[in-house]
């Protein structure tokens, strides 16, 4: 069994019952469990035709035992099943399904390329990717500190926030002893 992250996306039609489509035909998948999915979140079209829709995105952990072709192959059968039709580059789309990580494999080659390669500077990717994966989002940033340094909002915001927290809670104590 090989641990991989499926990134899911759309903009056309009913994007948040097309991801949950997508997540159930992931379900049924061949030798496959789903084992973590992600908050979904709304991103603004990268590329592609002037005009089109907000994007809803999110990040799928699965185990495998497909070989990562096999995998490409069955994402490429949901993604027809259900109604991507293939047009200009970058085109809104009901579904796109990518492959971000096969384990630890990488492959370069055109119809196959993973690490996913643009999975580094997309902050509709590394979020999700943070929820479910903290540790092996912890991991791509010590491999690739420059590709990923160019991501500026996703991994900042989150610790901004973490740092809230931490100063709130001193403050919460003092109160709980005082009563
Ligand atoms: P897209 O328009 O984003 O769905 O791109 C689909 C094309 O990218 C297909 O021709 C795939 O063979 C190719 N491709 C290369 N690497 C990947 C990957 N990691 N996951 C999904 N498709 C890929």
């Amino acid at each position: 069994m090989v641990t991989c992250y499926i990134g899911i996306g759309s903009n056309l039609g009913e994007r948040r019952f097309n991801l949950q489509m997508a997540i159930k035909e992931l379900k049924k998948m061949f030798a496959t469990r789903v084992t973590g999915i992600s908050s979904l979140i709304e991103t603004a079209p990268v590329g592609g035709p002037a005009g089109q829709g907000m994007y809803l995105n999110g990040v799928v952990e699965i185990e495998t035992e497909m070989s990562p072709y096999q995998l490409l192959k069955e994402l490429q059968r949901i993604e027809s099943f259900l109604g991507r039709v293939r047009t200009v580059q970058d085109a809104p789309r009901v579904i796109d399904l990518d492959i971000l990580l096969y384990g630890d494999y990488c492959i370069n080659e055109e119809a196959l390329c993973i690490p996913h390669p643009r999975m580094f500077e997309r902050d509709f990717v590394l979020v999700p990717l943070k929820e479910i994966a903290p540790r092996v989002l912890e991991k791509l940033l010590k491999e690739r500190p420059v590709e990923i340094k160019k991501v500026k909002t996703p991994v900042k915001i989150r610790k901004k926030a973490k740092k809230k927290e931490k100063k709130q809670r001193p403050q919460l104590k003092k109160r709980g002893k005082k009563k």
